[in-house]
């Protein structure tokens, strides 16, 4: 089995716990140049009541000071995430100094961010230092995609809180 398939499975696991903790299913992992795991993320931001708490941004926070030490000493580190990231872990990304980004399903439509930003020709020379590798896995994506349907039918989807805040209830 391929790293990136590895990962991204770890990944999908994450987004899993997050479905049943009744928020978005979205998973990451953040990995060193020698494949360890440096930390873990998942979307927290029903279960934590936080519009920040993106599953990207979870893990770059989980992932503390090896961060700043990867950056130091010039390490690259590579995060996996179930979709695409958004205009605001877009940012985190780069901030973090990831120096590759794996995600399994474009989010075009929603709030994919990565590829929208990637292609404004603006902080060209921040994106040029970043390997990005999209959708490498149709299973994968299916099971992603799954997931995000699960989610529709979620008391916390949006439309579910939006539906019952007019009923009145
Ligand atoms: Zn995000």
């Amino acid at each position: 089995m391929s790293k990136d398939r590895f990962f991204l499975e770890v990944a999908l696991e994450e987004a899993e716990i997050a479905l049943n903790d009744h928020t978005y299913p979205v998973g990451a992992v953040i990995v060193d140049q020698e494949r360890n795991i440096i930390a873990k993320g998942r979307n927290r931001v029903h279960s934590h009541q936080d519009a920040t708490a993106h599953a990207e941004i979870d893990a770059i926070r989980n992932a503390g000071s090896s961060i700043f030490n990867a950056k130091i000493e010039g390490e690259k580190f590579t995060i996996y995430t179930t979709v695409e990231p958004c205009l605001m872990c877009t940012g985190g990304i780069l901030f973090a100094k990831m120096r590759r980004v794996v995600w399994l399903l474009n989010d075009g439509e929603g709030f994919g961010g990565y590829k929208k930003i990637n292609g404004a020709g603006i902080f060209e020379r921040k994106l040029n230092e970043v390997d990005v590798s999209d959708e490498p896995y149709a299973d994968l994506k299916i099971k992603q995609h799954d997931l995000m349907r699960q989610w529709e039918e979620n008391p916390n989807h949006v439309g579910n809180l939006r539906s019952t805040f007019k009923k009145g209830g």
